[in-house]
C-alpha cells in the first residue's frame, strides 16, 4: 500500500464529486425507491465515472442515508461506507484491463492490489494512460480477457459475504475481448438477484450492440461543464488567494477574503471547498514527490513554498478541518463563521507541519 494513498484516503461520496449534483441525484432517487438496475453503464470523463460508481454503490450500502438540502448521500462513517471508500468490501469486485504480462494465465485477479492503490491513490479519477504507467507496463493496450470474464462468473456467483448486494465495476469494458463480452453477455442475461453490475467507461464505441442493449446507459455531465470551467474561472482564484492569505497571516485580508467566500451560494461554497480539498492533496503529493506543483498565484514565493507546508503531520487535520465546513455549509451554518473557523484550523494545521 502506498503510504500517501493510505494518507489521503477518503470516503468518497456524492458530495465530493462536483458538478454532476444531477446525476448523483437520479441515482439515489432510484436507489431509494427500489429500482435498480441491474446492469447500468456510466458513460463519460472517466475522471468523474468510477468516483461516481463508488459513491453510488456506498449510497447503495449505507445503513444510514442522509438527505440534506434536497440532496441525498452515503453517511460516510457506517461499517459499510468505510469499507467501500478503502476499496475493502468483500462483496465489491473490481474488474479492468490488464498487460498480458508475458504469460496467458495473467488476469485482473493477479493485479487486484496495484489497481485498488491506483484508485486510492488518484482518488478513483485516473485514465487508462495513468493505470498503465502506474503498473509499469509499456503495454499500449491492456485487455479484459476470457480469463477476466472467467473471474466475473467466479465473483458474481459468491454469496454476499455481507448479506446484501454483489457489486461488480467493469472498468473500461470497451476494452473486453471479443471472448470474454460473449460471456460476460450470459451474466448480463441471467443475473443473480441482489447483484449490480456497473460499468464505467468514456467510450461505448466497440462495445457489442448485445451488450449495450442489456445495459441502461446513464449519460455523466461533460467535465467541462462541470468541473474544469467553474474551477479555473470562480473557484482557482478565490481559493489561492484564501490560502495566500493564511499563508502570510495577513488576518485583515484574510477577513476580506472569507468575506468573498461567504458570499457564494451554498452549492459553490460546497463546490469550492471540494475544489480546496482537491488542490491539498495536489500540494501534498507534488511536495511529497518532490515535484512542483503551480498554484498560478502569480507570487513565486507563495506557489514554491505553501505546497511544501502540507505534509504527512498535517494533511489529515487540514482534510478534517475541510470536510467539517462542509458538514457545517451543508447543514445552512452561517458561512462567514465556517469559513473563520477553517481559516483558524487550517493556519494552526499548516504550522504543524
Ligand atoms: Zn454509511
Amino acid at each position: 500500500m502506498c503510504i500517501f494513498a493510505s494518507l489521503i484516503r477518503k470516503v468518497m461520496q456524492f458530495k465530493d464529486i462536483v458538478g454532476q449534483q444531477d446525476i448523483a441525484d437520479r441515482l439515489a432517487a432510484a436507489i431509494d425507491s427500489g429500482r435498480v438496475s441491474h446492469a447500468q453503464m456510466l458513460l463519460g470523463d472517466l475522471s468523474v465515472g468510477m468516483p461516481m460508481a463508488l459513491a453510488y454503490m456506498q449510497y447503495l450500502c449505507c445503513t444510514d442515508r442522509r438527505h440534506v438540502d434536497g440532496h441525498a448521500d452515503s453517511c460516510g462513517q457506517c461499517p459499510s461506507c468505510k469499507k467501500i471508500s478503502q476499496l475493502q468490501h468483500p462483496d465489491l469486485h473490481l474488474v479492468f484491463p490488464n498487460p498480458p504480462n508475458g504469460s496467458a494465465s495473467v488476469s485482473c485477479a493477479d493485479y487486484q492490489v496495484q489497481y485498488r492503490d491506483f484508485l486510492l491513490e488518484k482518488r478513483a479519477a485516473g485514465s487508462l494512460e495513468e493505470w498503465h504507467a502506474f503498473v509499469g507496463t509499456d503495454v499500449k493496450t491492456s485487455l479484459i480477457r476470457e480469463r477476466d470474464a472467467a473471474h466475473i462468473v467466479e465473483v458474481l456467483s459468491l454469496k454476499p459475504y455481507e448479506g446484501g448486494w454483489r457489486m461488480l465495476v467493469i472498468w473500461k469494458p470497451t476494452t473486453l475481448n471479443a471472448a470474454a463480452a460473449n460471456e460476460l453477455l450470459k451474466t448480463l442475461e441471467e443475473p443473480m438477484p441482489q447483484t449490480l453490475i456497473l460499468m464505467v467507461d468514456d467510450t461505448d464505441e466497440g462495445l457489442l450492440p448485445t451488450i449495450k442493449s442489456r445495459v441502461q446507459t446513464v449519460k455523466l455531465l461533460p467535465v467541462a461543464a462541470g468541473r474544469s470551467a467553474e474551477d479555473t474561472s470562480l473557484f482557482a482564484p478565490l481559493i489561492v488567494g484564501w490560502l495566500r492569505m493564511l499563508f502570510k497571516l495577513k488576518m485583515k485580508e484574510l477577513a476580506a477574503q472569507v468575506d468573498k467566500l461567504a458570499a457564494l451560494n451554498r452549492q459553490q461554497q460546497k463546490q469550492m471547498l471540494a475544489y480546496a480539498s482537491s488542490l491539498v492533496r495536489d500540494c501534498f503529493l507534488c511536495s511529497a514527490a518532490g515535484l512542483p506543483c503551480n498554484l498560478g498565484s502569480g507570487d513565486e514565493k507563495f506557489d514554491a513554498q505553501f505546497p511544501k507546508m502540507i505534509t504527512v503531520n498535517n494533511i489529515e487535520s487540514i482534510e478534517s478541518a475541510l470536510d467539517e465546513a462542509l458538514f457545517a455549509i451543508e447543514r445552512n451554518a452561517n458561512a462567514k463563521i465556517a469559513f473563520m473557523e477553517l481559516s483558524f484550523r487550517m493556519s494552526k494545521a499548516l504550522k504543524k507541519r
